[in-house]
């Protein structure tokens, strides 16, 4: 399964995605994960990536497409994956379809977490307290809430006319929203 988990930040996608991909039997990237483990071992990338995660700032689309190339490239991705965080831009959709006829392999379902607004802020000040990211102040998450609406809400359209979206509400328990990702995943399926 080529699956994309999208929706805004604070949505979850992290927390599913590690569950929703253990349960499908592939591979979880989070692009945001890859840029944190590289600012923490002082990568020459994580250097770059932190300037732009602490302003809230999507890091720059070529430095971006060339991670996410060279993690798809990898033997673990070759019979499916669940992108998290990726693509977030226009340029970005255009490079993963490349990368996706490259491999001959379609993207299948484009997975998008629907979370209300004021639920989102609380929800990502809250997970400052407890895991003390430096880009969950305030300000900048709310300029990260802009960015999503600005560069990466659109993306849903182009997925639409495609036909992959499958729209699944993010409120309630971890348990209940992977459940009923599941189904919404399956009954789609069903429907062909
Ligand atoms: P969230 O979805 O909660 O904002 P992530 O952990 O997915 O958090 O991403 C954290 C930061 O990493 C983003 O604010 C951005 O700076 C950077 N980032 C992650 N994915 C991308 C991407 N596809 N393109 C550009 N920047 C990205």
């Amino acid at each position: 399964m080529r699956l994309l988990l999208m929706g805004p930040p604070g949505a979850g996608k992290g927390t599913q995605a590690k569950v929703l991909a253990a349960r499908l039997g592939v591979p979880a990237i989070s692009t945001g994960d890859i840029f944190r483990a590289n600012v923490a071992e002082e990568t020459d990338l994580g250097v770059i990536a932190k300037r732009y995660m602490d302003a809230g700032e999507y890091v720059p689309d070529e430095v971006t497409n060339d991670m996410v190339r060279e993690r798809l490239a990898k033997d673990d991705a070759h019979d499916g994956f669940l992108l998290d965080g990726y693509p977030r831009t226009v340029d970005q959709v255009k490079t993963l379809d490349e990368m996706l006829a490259e491999q001959q392999h379609p993207l299948e379902r484009v997975l998008v977490l629907e979370v209300d607004r004021d639920e989102l802020v609380g929800r990502l000040l809250k997970r400052a307290e407890v895991e003390g990211r430096t880009d969950d102040t305030e300000e900048v998450v709310r300029r990260r809430q802009e960015v999503y609406a600005e560069e990466t809400a659109p993306l849903i359209e182009i997925y639409h006319q495609r036909d992959l979206v499958v729209s699944v509400e993010g409120t309630g328990e971890v348990d209940e929203v992977t459940e009923r990702v599941l189904t919404a995943l399956s009954s789609r399926d069903n429907a062909g």
